[in-house]
């Protein structure tokens, strides 16, 4: 089936696969553009794609993505469900922080993304993307770390996206990795998430 998320979604494909705009094309195997529902209601947004990422072409598919995978299922969600990506397409050697260069130059993959899939939430993983994320919609007056405002909901500038689209920070799932009782906040923002889609949680 081919609707105009999924077009859009292709051609942001074939861009990112194209795209030499910063150094990051050179040491990475593969791009990870995303994956998921292409008019899923959540978008999930995590940093960068890291070494298993680079492998497999596909975000959150480590670690951390088992962790992201356990919290989709406490809130009867699959992968299939919803949309994941990264603000950076190409994995920064060793891990490393992405640049403010590097963020600015895939900045608009994010954006294009955003509206293709034209979702209710789209949830900001971590201190990175949520800062991405805040300046993207209007919001960075009201950043604040993420241990203050994860699991709460910010309303994206109204004139900016008449939409009515919702933010959402939460933990990044690597986090729970060397603070497991983290773990039980982002339970409960994954389920404050459920009931911000219209979903009983
Ligand atoms: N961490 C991220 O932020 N993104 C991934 O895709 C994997 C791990």
């Amino acid at each position: 089936m081919s609707t105009k998320a999924t077009d859009e979604l292709r051609s942001i494909r074939d861009d990112v696969v194209q795209c030499t705009q910063c150094d990051l094309h050179k040491s990475r195997t593969n791009p990870v553009v995303g994956s998921g529902a292409h008019e899923a209601d959540i978008l999930f947004i995590g940093e960068a794609p890291g070494e298993e990422e680079d492998k497999k072409a596909l975000p959150f598919v480590g670690a951390a993505g088992k962790v992201l995978d356990k919290m989709l299922k406490h809130i009867g969600l699959e992968r299939d469900d919803v949309y994941i990506a990264n603000t950076i397409k190409c994995r920064p050697p060793g891990n490393a922080d992405p640049t403010e260069e590097q963020k600015n130059e895939c900045l608009s993959y994010l954006t294009r993304q955003i509206e293709a899939i034209d979702p209710k939430v789209v949830v900001c993983m971590g201190n990175h993307a949520t800062k991405s994320i805040f300046n993207l919609f209007g919001l960075e007056k009201k950043l604040e770390p993420i241990s203050k405002i994860h699991g709460k909901l910010f309303q994206a500038d109204p004139i900016m996206f008449p939409n009515g689209v919702k933010v959402m920070p939460v933990y990044h799932p690597a986090a729970m990795l060397h603070n497991p009782p983290l773990a039980q906040e982002l339970r409960k923002d994954f389920k404050k998430l459920k009931a911000a889609i219209g979903v009983k949680p």
